[in-house]
């Protein structure tokens, strides 16, 4: 009886698994597997937030393949040997997995490739992670793309996304299943009761991805355009971290999206302003596969110049905390610590108040957002860190700091968001909701809200942090 494994590792599905179905074209029985790498080479193992979310959408997993009649084999340590292990125990001749793109990653699988083959088995990766393969495109002078819109023209052009894979009846057991370490062994979970309270805005698995891209269909494609700008309104996808686990693919949400547009002309625009983020993640992975230094380097040369802020704990820590005075900001910080997931518009604002006034490196910052983000994505955190610092790929530009008071005062201007996650600030009155100190004490003592007290004054002069940023950047062009 032919037999293969499936190694698991971020496509956490069964309907569009192109390695599930390679696995089922070739043997009658297939093993899935996920091996939990814990060797001390990983120089990107998962954060707290993204381990929590492992757990659970392993859980998940699990699940499913039981409906099918299989289940998942866990094993931890060095991938390779796991592989062999396994290999060795079951008699297996085929290994099937999805590709995956960060560049480490990509190594690694090379030479498990090349030692499965030499050992004369079959050993094949696939494409599932992304709609394109990011080494495909190239602008006309042969070199990789770094500003998204003729990347994105030459997407629209030459990528054909080809219609999902369905979902296998069933998944034939095999006489013996090979031992299995239990979920529980890996100790995902944070030990701070900290990140529990994720189960209340997430459901991590295929279903939870399935559920959430039909909520945004219906409820928020059509004003998706702008209503995406939002934070107070709940008109993104919140796909992200289901997208970055696999439990839908990118080629599903594509055609779910087109197929539930079709015919319909008022959801054409919102439509094609969805696809076109979809087309930022594939842009993200296009810059990382070609620029692997930028995870940790900025893109250009001259950005490694910039004059940071020397001592910069406190500031760093005010900003982790959600407590830099700046309300808008301070919400996205607490929005994150309690569900693990910002909304970008608040996301471009809290790196910007970051990197720009208070010229904390932006690797401060894409640590931070690494460990306590869900949606934790090597290639789309090092584009949004590159792209606020204004050091990456089709970065905004140097002198563009925004102003979190006008940003917070156009984006949220009810203060829902803000009341929402900033409890001490609920009674302030709307008008200074965006910018407290600015109260009269008076003011204060009626809202209950005194400023260096109940919340904090800003850590920063926003006018004068902001002129002086500009000025760095400019100092940088005596340099190439
Ligand atoms: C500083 C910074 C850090 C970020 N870090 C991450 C990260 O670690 N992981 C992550 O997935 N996204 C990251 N983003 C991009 C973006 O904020 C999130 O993808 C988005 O907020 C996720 O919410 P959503 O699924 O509701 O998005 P939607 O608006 O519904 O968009 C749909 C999908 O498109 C993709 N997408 C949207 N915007 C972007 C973008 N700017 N770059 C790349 N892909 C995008 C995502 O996969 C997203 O799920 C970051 C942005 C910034 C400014």
């Amino acid at each position: 009886m032919h037999l293969a494994i499936l190694w698991f590792r971020r496509d956490f599905r069964l309907a569009d698994n192109a390695a599930l179905q390679a696995a089922l074209r070739h043997a009658e029985t297939v093993i899935p597997v996920y091996i939990h790498e814990t060797g001390t080479g990983e120089p990107w193992p998962p954060g707290a937030a993204s381990r929590w979310w492992l757990h659970h959408s392993l859980a998940a997993l699990d699940q499913c393949l039981r409906q099918k009649l299989s289940r998942l084999v866990i094993r931890r340590g060095d991938v390779l040997e796991a592989l062999q292990a396994l290999i060795r125990e079951t008699g297996a001749v085929q290994v099937h997995w999805n590709r995956l793109y960060e560049p480490h990653i990509a190594t690694a699988d090379m030479k498990i490739m090349s030692t499965l083959h030499a050992q004369g088995l079959v050993a094949e990766s696939h494409a599932g992670t992304l709609l394109h393969e990011p080494a495909q495109l190239k602008t006309v002078m042969g070199q990789p793309y770094r500003v998204f819109t003729p990347f994105w023209k030459a997407f629209q052009r030459t990528v054909t996304v080809t219609q999902p894979l369905p979902v296998p009846e069933a998944l034939k057991p095999p006489g013996k299943w090979p031992a299995s370490l239990g979920l529980g062994e890996l100790y995902l979970l944070p030990k701070l009761g900290w990140a529990k309270q994720f189960a209340d805005f997430w459901q991590p698995g295929e279903a939870g991805a399935h559920r959430q891209l039909r909520r945004f269909l219906k409820r928020a494609l059509a004003d998706y355009p702008q209503g995406r700008n939002f934070p107070g309104r709940t008109q993104v996808s919140y796909l992200s971290p289901h997208l970055h686990f696999g439990e839908v693919s990118p080629r599903q949400v594509w055609h779910a999206v087109c197929g539930y547009a079709a015919g319909e002309s008022h959801l054409e625009n919102g439509a094609g302003a969805y696809l076109r983020e979809l087309g930022w993640r594939e842009f993200a992975h296009h810059v990382l596969v070609h620029f692997p230094h930028t995870t940790t380097q900025p893109l250009y040369e001259k950005y490694r110049h910039f004059p940071w802020r020397e001592h910069y704990q406190s500031l760093l820590k005010a900003w982790q905390q959600g407590r830099t005075g700046y309300p808008i900001v301070d919400a996205g910080m607490r929005e994150l610590w309690a569900s693990g997931w910002m909304h970008n518009r608040v996301r471009m604002l809290a790196a910007s108040l970051l990197v720009k006034n208070l010229r904390v490196p932006w690797q401060e910052g894409s640590r931070w957002f690494w460990d306590t983000l869900v949606d934790a994505d090597l290639a789309n955190n090092t584009m949004g860190w590159q792209w606020s610092a204004g050091c990456g790929a089709d970065a905004a530009p140097y002198f563009r700091v925004f102003n979190p008071v006008l940003q917070s005062r156009r984006f949220d201007p009810d203060g829902d968001y803000i009341r929402r996650w900033l409890p001490e600030l609920r009674r302030v009155p709307e008008k200074y909701l965006h910018a407290p100190w600015e109260m009269s004490a008076a003011e204060q003592s009626q809202a209950g809200c005194i400023i260096g007290k109940d919340y904090p004054q800003p850590v920063i002069e926003f006018s004068a942090s902001r002129r002086e940023a500009i000025a760095a950047h400019k100092q940088l062009n005596a340099f190439r």
